[in-house]
């Protein structure tokens, strides 16, 4: 079970006990895929190579939001000096997504690459797979094989089935296996919930290496959000999965925070700010933007203490409620609340305590304060 942050006063996170399949550790750079280490986070950049500031600038944004690994598409020859390029500035690990092209994977492995994807089956020649391998292994580069609906061999596998994934899947892994490769992680990725799940659960039957998750062509906004929460989050469950990505169209930062909080609801990887708010209802005071109020308190206090909150492996559940009649148990049970009471005025509450009245416009700084005090009371007694 992945290490987790267990530290309100009051509130205890509901943590899943989750039993993960043993998969086989790989190293890639300085982060570690599978065996005991935490589910990591990954995205892609979506600014073309050739725009070297703008791939740094993006893979910093990413990196800042929470992403562990950062892929590149590396699309010809020209793409692996800008590669070199970025590799120069960042030290976060990267992986290079090449499709087909061995003289491409040579090339990424040369330029300083952590982990490459590519499917050894699509290599074609035997001669150049074992070219690849060999680079890989000398220079301790993971391989990543990822199989698509969208890409499954349709003249191997006519129709596409769970079980055409999983086997597309391991044929590729056994070319590797057969040249004594074994760093390898597989993804199984379709557009579909059912057929992906199923895919992972055989593929996992079969072989130990560790699971990249999620959907491909996922969508965007509300509507992938959903989809990648229900099928991250199930897989997570039955132990599958140890590294995700969620791939969304749009700004692949968004990826990252949507990732961070699905890892945060299943009580795998915490965050260090959890916010409970309530939907507001006729009750709420119609004075209030309650949505508002809540998404700055998040900012304030995840600005202020997230840092102090991860080294003391604490995480502050803080209760934003409308109204006097959910309210007051709600913010008794986080470490910190207000909830809303008569005449515009809000109760706030610390450590299951109702400390004082407060008017509105009060809200954000005296949760800050009470924060404060009581991130100061763990860091004295850690
Ligand atoms: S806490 Fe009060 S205002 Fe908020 S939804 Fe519940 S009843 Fe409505």
């Amino acid at each position: 079970m992945d290490a987790v942050f267990r530290g309100a006063t009051n509130y205890r996170t509901r943590v899943m006990p989750i039993s993960r399949h043993k998969t086989r550790p790989v190293k890639v750079r300085n982060l570690v895929i599978g065996g005991d280490s935490p589910i990591s986070i990954q995205s892609m950049t979506n600014v073309p190579l050739s725009n070297v500031e703008g791939t740094i600038a993006q893979i910093t944004r990413l990196v800042e939001a929470g992403a562990e690994l950062v892929r590149i598409a590396v699309v010809n020859e020209d793409a692996l000096t800008h590669l070199r390029e970025v590799r120069e500035c960042i030290d976060t690990p990267l992986s290079a997504d090449i499709h087909f092209n061995y003289k491409l994977a040579l090339g990424a492995i040369e330029s300083g690459i952590d982990k490459i994807r590519i499917n050894p089956g699509n290599i074609g020649n035997p001669e150049h797979v074992r070219d690849v391998v060999r680079l890989a292994k000398e220079r301790a580069v993971p391989i990543r094989i990822g199989v698509n609906g969208g890409s499954l061999d349709k003249k191997r596998y006519p129709e596409l089935t769970a079980e055409a994934l999983s086997h597309s899947a391991l044929d590729h892994v056994r070319i590797l296996e057969d040249y004594g490769f074994e760093d390898i992680v597989v993804s199984i990725k379709t557009s579909d919930l059912h057929m992906t799940i199923e895919a992972n659960t055989l593929f996992a039957k079969e072989r130990n290496y560790p699971l990249h998750i999620g959907l491909t062509e996922a969508g965007y906004g509300t509507s992938c959000i959903v989809q990648s929460a229900v099928l991250i989050g199930h897989l997570l469950l039955l132990g599958l999965g140890d590294t995700i990505r969620v791939s969304m169209t749009g700004d692949p930062v968004e990826e990252v925070r949507i990732a961070r909080k699905i890892l945060d609801a299943l009580g795998v990887r915490p965050l260090p700010v959890r916010i409970i708010s309530c939907p507001t209802c006729g009750r709420t005071d119609p004075e209030i933007n309650l949505e508002k109020i809540a998404c700055e308190v998040e900012n304030a206090l995840s600005e202020e203490f997230s840092d102090v909150l991860v080294k003391l492996r604490k995480q502050l559940v803080v209760a934003v409620m409308g109204c006097e009649v959910n309210g007051p148990g709600e913010a008794s049970h986080a470490d910190v609340g207000v909830a809303g009471a008569r005449s515009g005025n809000y109760l706030l509450f610390a450590g299951g305590r109702k400390i004082r009245t407060i008017s509105r416009r009060e809200i954000v700084a005296a949760i800050s304060d009470e924060v404060r005090m009581l991130v100061e009371s763990w860091n004295s007694s850690s």
